[in-house]
């Protein structure tokens, strides 16, 4: 048996020639792809294909690493609920000694009107009608006893209690470090698709060519490019996010304190480490600035850009506060209105990635297009061992073990883990309560 191996920038001499399956992209989907195969498949060569100096070099960089089970669709709740469990049983999924710094403080959803109060108390009783009878609706009175520091403007909340957040390196190394017969090439630039009329036959690469019957894409916002140069369209946009950590916290904001989403358009916080806090906001963008291109989608990206930084928008840590003060009720000075927040802040910036092939129809007939939390996770077809696993949002690191579990299937052919997870198909172009991420955009579908 062979053990993990780790090659920075190999020589022609060092490249592995052939695998059983090669992955290209180590994020949390590459990782967790590799993870999942040799546990439903013992033995198989695998290697993962890293354009970084180490895994994990994409969107999980800016991310806030939180997990939760309270989606509205199916697919997602129970991949997230299986992802959970790995979590949680760390050291029998992943091995001894595994550590993923897992904090379960809960994520707590605020209204501020009446209006909103009502649309939490029915996405309770939707997650409770799933089983998810953990999920609780609080009153004001309740939020306010719990966490006085929020204030007395909040009308209702709905609490996660299983949810948290976690180290996502921690994951992504644990999960490598989890396999045998996997070697992980570093630094390796230029991948390209080989095919061999409607098969796949391997990679190119700037270091050699591996052959292997077998290639998952899950390289994260370079996806499109990749799947181009076998002459396949990935259906996915991409929009830079951004998110900043600060070293200060104000008073009674305090370290066991829960994520904190607060009401449209959803900034959210959480306590970080002893004495700061991490903050994210899916603000609206618009590609005005880098696609002079009439044509070109407005609010996203088919290729990304490097460096993703340059989205930085310097004003995005000030605006995040303020919205979150004014929805509180913070005067000038205090809780978030506090000007200690903006000192030593860590500002960041990462791809997330959609599935650009959702649809809703429409009461009255029409086709929208919407942005799907739904990952892409499937074969790709008519490309006989091409397999893709990929656009996973805002959630690929608390999806990743189930993630890479579905994935594996696909690999192994073996059936799925849960049938509810067919909805990660490629062509799955609608799917119930698949739109309630972060954003609201109000359809009324069919
Ligand atoms: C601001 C922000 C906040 C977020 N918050 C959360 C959160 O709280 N919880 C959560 O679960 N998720 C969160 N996410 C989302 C999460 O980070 C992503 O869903 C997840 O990282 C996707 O994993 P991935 O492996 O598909 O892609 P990535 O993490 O982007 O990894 C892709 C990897 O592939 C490599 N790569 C790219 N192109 C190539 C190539 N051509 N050849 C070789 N390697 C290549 C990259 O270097 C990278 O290491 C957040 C993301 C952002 C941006």
């Amino acid at each position: 048996m062979t053990t993990t191996r780790f090659l920075t920038n190999p020589s022609p001499a060092e490249m592995p020639r052939s695998a059983d399956v090669v992955i290209v992209g180590g994020g949390p989907a590459g990782t967790a792809a590799a993870w999942a195969i040799e546990r439903a498949a013992p033995g198989t060569r695998i290697v993962v294909i890293e354009q970084g100096s180490q895994l994990a070099s994409g969107a999980s960089l800016a991310s806030l690493e939180n997990f939760r089970t309270c989606w509205a669709a199916p697919c997602l709740h129970r991949m997230m609920q299986r992802s959970i469990h790995v979590f949680h049983h760390a050291e029998e999924f992943l091995g001894e000694g595994v550590k993923l710094g897992l904090k379960q403080q809960g994520y707590l959803f605020l209204a501020f009107t009446e209006p909103g109060a009502a649309t939490l108390k029915s996405d309770v009783e939707h997650l409770h009608r799933c089983g998810l009878t953990h999920v609780a609706y609080l009153t004001g009175d309740e939020v306010a006893q719990r966490h006085p520091w929020l204030g007395r403007k909040v009308v209702a909340a709905k609490y996660d209690p299983v949810a948290g957040w976690m180290d996502s390196n921690a994951l992504v190394y644990a999960f490598a470090n989890a396999t045998r017969s996997t070697t992980f090439l570093l630094e390796v630039q230029q991948t390209q698709l080989r095919l061999n009329g409607d098969r796949v036959r391997g990679v190119s690469t700037a270091n050699g060519d591996i052959d292997a019957p077998q290639v998952v894409i899950a390289n994260g916002a370079g996806a499109r490019p990749l799947g181009r140069s076998a002459g396949i369209d990935l259906p996915i946009v991409i929009r830079p996010r951004q998110s900043f950590t600060t070293g200060w916290r104000h008073d009674g904001f305090d370290e066991e304190s829960p994520c904190v989403i607060s009401a449209a358009p959803f900034p959210h916080v959480r306590p970080e480490a002893r004495s700061g806090a991490i903050f994210g906001y899916e603000y609206k963008w618009n590609t005005k600035a880098v696609q002079p291109d009439p044509d070109a989608r407005r609010d996203a990206l088919l290729d990304p850009l490097y460096p993703v930084e340059q989205f930085k928008d310097p004003r995005f840590p000030s605006v995040t506060l303020a919205l979150l003060a004014r929805q509180l009720g913070h005067a000038p000075g205090q809780g978030f209105a506090d000007p200690r927040y903006l000192r030593g802040i860590y500002h960041r910036a990462g791809y997330y990635v959609y599935r650009d092939n959702a649809y809703a129809t429409l009461v009255d007939g029409t086709r929208v297009r919407y942005d799907s939390q739904r990952a892409i996770i499937d074969a790709w077809p008519g490309l006989e061992g091409l397999f893709v696993s990929v656009a996973h949002v805002g959630h690929g690191i608390m999806s990743a073990p189930a993630a890479g579990e579905i994935l594996a299937s696909k690999v192994t052919g073996q059936p799925l883990p849960d049938p509810t997870f067919a909805d990660f198909g490629l062509d799955v172009s609608y799917v119930e309560h698949d739109m309630g991420g972060l954003s609201d955009n109000g359809l009324k579908v069919k």
